[in-house]
C-alpha cells in the first residue's frame, strides 16, 4: 500500500465487503463505542491490536507511542486513561510491548540518537541502566528480548503509580496486564496480571527477577 489512491480503493473494497455481509454494520458502528480493553502499545507498524487479535472495530480504546512508554507528564496518555476508565468504564488495561522493538533496540545498541526521539526514549534508557549489570550475562539476542519485557514491566509500575488507576483497581475490579507480542511467532505472551490485591505487592518485581535468573 504505497499511495493515497490505493488506500482509498482498499477502503472502498473493505466497506463493500462488510456492507454486503451486514447492511446495518456501519449504522451500529456510528451509534457509539463500548470498548472492553484499554490498550497501551508501541507505534510500530507491525503491532496493530485489532489485527493481531482478529478483533472487530470497537473493542479496543488505544494509546500508542514509540516504545509503549507511560510518562507521568504525558497529557495524551492521561486523557486516554481517564476517558477509558471513567467514561467508557473499561475494566481491562493492557500494556503490550513487542519483540524487535526499534526503540528498545536503539537504546540497547547505543545508537547515536538526537532530537525528539532521544528525549522521548529517556525512560527506556533508565530501564536499561537499571538492569544493565544483571543483563550482561545473557547473549545480545537474549538481552534484546529481556529488555523489551523489562520495559513493559517498568511501564506497568508507572501505570500502577497513577492515583486514578489505584482508585479503580480498589473500587472497580480493574485489571492491568503486561504483555509482549512476539513478532517471530505471532503470539502475545502474558507477562503479569495485576488486580487490586497486587497494588502494593512484589508481583512485578518477582516477574523481573524471574526474567533475569
Ligand atoms: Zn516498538
Amino acid at each position: 500500500m504505497e499511495n493515497l489512491q490505493q488506500l482509498l480503493q482498499a477502503n472502498q473494497s473493505w466497506q463493500n465487503t462488510i456492507h454486503s455481509k451486514d447492511p446495518k454494520y456501519f449504522t451500529k458502528l456510528a451509534a457509539g463505542q463500548q470498548p472492553k480493553i484499554l490498550w497501551f502499545g508501541c507505534a510500530d507498524s507491525r503491532t496493530s491490536p485489532e489485527i493481531i487479535t482478529a478483533t472487530e472495530l470497537g473493542n479496543f480504546f488505544v494509546h500508542r507511542n514509540v516504545g509503549n512508554i507511560i510518562y507521568q507528564n504525558d497529557n495524551s496518555m492521561h486523557a486516554v486513561l481517564d476517558y477509558g476508565v471513567r467514561f467508557l468504564n473499561i475494566k481491562q488495561i493492557v500494556i503490550c510491548g513487542h519483540t524487535q522493538c526499534g526503540a528498545v533496540g536503539a537504546v540497547l545498541q547505543g545508537d547515536k540518537l538526537d532530537g525528539a526521539i532521544k528525549t522521548w526514549l529517556g525512560d527506556i534508557y533508565t530501564v536499561h541502566a537499571t538492569y544493565q549489570a544483571r543483563l550482561a550475562k545473557f547473549s545480545q539476542h537474549e538481552q534484546y528480548d529481556k529488555l523489551v519485557r523489562l520495559n513493559v514491566l517498568e511501564q506497568l509500575k508507572h501505570l500502577l503509580n497513577i492515583k486514578l488507576v489505584q482508585d479503580f483497581l480498589n473500587s472497580n475490579d480493574l485489571v492491568v496486564t503486561g504483555a509482549v507480542f512476539n513478532l517471530a511467532t505471532g503470539l502475545v505472551e502474558n507477562l503479569v496480571e495485576c488486580s487490586k490485591e497486587h497494588i502494593n505487592s512484589s508481583l512485578i518485581d518477582s516477574a523481573i527477577n524471574e526474567l533475569l535468573k
